[in-house]
This record gives structure tokens, sequence and C-alpha cells, in this order.
């Protein structure tokens, strides 16, 4: 039986030959790869700058420090999200708050975030949940009173909203993706940042490298080339060449995996249709979707836990995205309950998230549609 994942990498001879080509050469990590895939990015997204980290995590944990968040500060984002979404805020020492989604879309929406900021709020990181870009023009009177907008667009690279391409940072200070291998694009692990705001992109490249600032302090003649000083706390946190050659070869792919993910989204999309079986909104007309995940909503008298099992029981490796970041016991020491966000619980005892990546075939919808259909027929 073909065993079938949610998500898999897309690795070529190319990918291949360029990965080895960079062990043939000077630079293993931080050489002239990272540049060029930073090139890449920024191109591809229309921003400025981008500046590439060694995880989405590591990103998002740049993005929350460059932006200076920290103590006291309240950063808001989705209840249903991966929990880097969350812990990028407790990373620097600010509090995340929860906020409910739309039960179609799966995401927390602009207006919902702009009802949630308080007193306290410095901070927003929208989520384009499963590659469906979300529209951020309402976050605009946020931003005028001086909260940081972060997009989690760790699902979305290659996605083109109401504003462009994602990640041109056209309604946000950053926006943060992942090249985990199962995301769109892989360099195995990593991530980067985009931002056109120069500032901002200087104090996440030094934040990728200990803080540190090339420099000499000018009253001392005698420190020479060597010299360099830190003035805020910095991370480890580069990548390396190696995956930035994957990171670039991969790009040059990002369209034809994109165009596949669409492809199996449709069939996925005509095979449930008229079914008790869900999922969830496609992007609005004239904007792109990434498909990192399709989301399936089984229907309430259903077992998701049966239909879990018996999909996995078939070799069909579904997924649910995600446990409600707050039930995480780390959060409930921190005062979160459950209840919070009623639309995230309903969607999490529904959903799962259905194979999609460029090497799944159409038989491989087909077995997975039939098998759904099957397993909620039972599950009832
Ligand atoms: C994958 C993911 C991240 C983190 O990315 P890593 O590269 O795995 O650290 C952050 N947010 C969301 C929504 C993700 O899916």
């Amino acid at each position: 039986m073909k065993q079938l994942p949610y998500g898999h990498q897309s690795i070529d001879e190319a990918d291949i030959r360029a990965v080895v080509d960079v062990l043939h050469g000077d630079w293993l990590t931080q050489g002239p790869l990272v540049d060029e895939f930073e090139a890449a990015l920024a191109a591809r997204t229309g921003a400025k700058h981008a500046v590439a980290f060694n995880s989405g995590t590591a990103a998002l944990h740049g993005a929350c420090a460059a932006a200076r968040l920290g103590d006291g500060d309240e950063v808001l984002t989705s209840g249903l999200s991966f929990s880097a979404s969350a812990n990028c805020a407790r990373y620097v020492g600010a509090m995340p708050g929860f906020v409910d989604i739309d039960p179609s879309t799966l995401e927390a929406t602009s207006d919902s975030f702009v009802s949630a900021a308080g007193d306290n709020t410095r901070g927003v990181v929208p989520v384009h949940f499963a590659g469906r870009p979300s529209d951020l023009s309402a976050l605009a009177p946020l931003r005028e009173r001086g909260i940081v907008v972060i997009e989690d667009a760790a699902h979305a690279i290659g996605a083109v909203g109401p504003h462009g391409p994602v990640g041109n940072c056209a309604m946000s200070d950053m926006a943060c993706f992942s090249f985990h291998p199962v995301k769109t694009i892989t360099t195995g692990e990593g991530g980067a940042v985009t931002t056109n705001d120069d500032e901002l992109a200087h104090r996440l490249g030094a934040f990728r490298t200990h803080g540190i600032e090339r420099r000499a302090p000018a009253e001392d003649p005698e420190a020479g080339g060597w010299y360099y000083e830190i003035d805020e706390l910095g991370m480890n946190y580069r990548i390396t060449d190696l995956q930035c050659a994957l990171g670039v070869s991969q790009m040059t792919k990002l369209d034809s995996f994109l165009a596949r993910r669409n492809e199996i989204a449709a069939e996925y999309r005509r095979l449930l249709a008229d079914t008790d079986v869900e999922l969830a909104a496609p992007a609005a007309e004239g904007q792109r979707h990434a498909y990192h995940l399709v989301v399936a909503l089984l229907p309430e008298h259903a077992s998701r836990r049966r239909v879990y099992d018996q999909m996995r029981a078939a070799g069909i490796g579904v997924q649910v995205h995600y446990v409600p970041i707050y039930w995480h016991p780390y959060y409930a020491r921190l005062g979160f309950e459950r209840g919070l966000c009623p639309e995230v619980e309903r969607v999490y005892r529904r959903c799962l998230s259905l194979p999609v990546f460029p090497g799944v075939e159409d038989a491989d919808v087909e077995r997975v549609a039939a098998t759904l259909l099957d397993a909620v027929a039972q599950a009832g």
C-alpha cells in the first residue's frame, strides 16, 4: 500500500547538484548563497529586504526582537495556528493574546484583531492560514497607533492577496516565512523575514548573528579591523550556504509547485462537492492561494478520531492543524482557559488536513477522497 503523507518535499537532481556544488566551494555558511537566496526572496515578494534565518521560528523571534516587543506588551495572534505564532512573543518576554477565527476561512480576520486590541497591545501576528492570503487592509488603524504588524506567512510563499504578493509588506512591518520540508519550498530547516524598513532589516541581520555590529569605537585608535561591538543581545540563527543553495534552486520551481498544489485542491473540491465534508474557503476572486494545507471539515456527527485512525490505517497520513495554541499546558499555566475561542475549538474538533504536495498524483486524490467519504459514513 502506498504511504501518502499530508506533506512532503519535492527534491530533484538540480537541487542535489546545487547543494553538492557548495560542498566543493569555500563557504559552508554565510557565504554568497545566503545573499542570493535573500535576493530571490526579495524579488519574488516585492519587499525591499529579505533576511534569511535558520528556521521560521527563528524568523518570528527575530521579527519580535527587531520590533522591540517585550515585557508588558501584548501580541495578538490567531488561536488556530502553529504554536510558533504565539511562542515568538514569549521569547521576547511579551504575552500573546488569542483571537477567534472565521470558521469558513479559518483565519483570525483583521477586523477581529482590531476589536481585540487593547491598551497593552503592541503587536499583531496575523496568519495566512493554509496559504490563503488574508486581507490586512483593516489593520491600518492599528499601525497608526504604533502597533507592529508581523505577518506569519509560513504557509504562504507565492500567495497573492488583495495588495499583491504575500511578503511585500504593503500592509505590515514584516512578514515571516518557513522553509521546513512540509512547506511550499524547503531549505531543510529555514526561514526568512521580509521588510521594507532599512532599520528593521539592519536589526534582523544583527540579531541573527549575536547582535554583532562591525565597527570600532572612535575613541580607541588601537581598535583595528578585528573589532566589533554588541549593542543588543542576539542569537546564532544563521542559515547555511548549503541550505540557501537548496533554497535558490527550489525558488525556481515555486510557480510549478503552486500550480500543482492548486490543481490538487481543485480536484478535492470537485470530488467532495455535494457531500457532507466541507473544505475551507478558496482564495477570493483574483487572488492566489498557496495551498500549504487542504483542510477538510468533517460533519459534526462523524467521530474525527475514527476518521483519522481509519485514514491512517489506509496509509493516508492525514493530520490535524492545529490543537488550539492556548490549550497547551504551557499556555494553560499562563492563565489561558479552554473556551477562549469557541470557533477555533469547533473547527479543531472537525478539521483534517488532506495530502497536498506536488508529488500527489490524480489517482492519489481520488483514493483520498473515496477513503475519506467511506470513513465519514462509517464514523457517523
Ligand atoms: C511551520 C510554521 C512556523 C515555524 O516554522 P519552522 O520553520 O518550522 O520553525 C511558524 N508558523 C506557522 C504557522 C507554521 O506553520
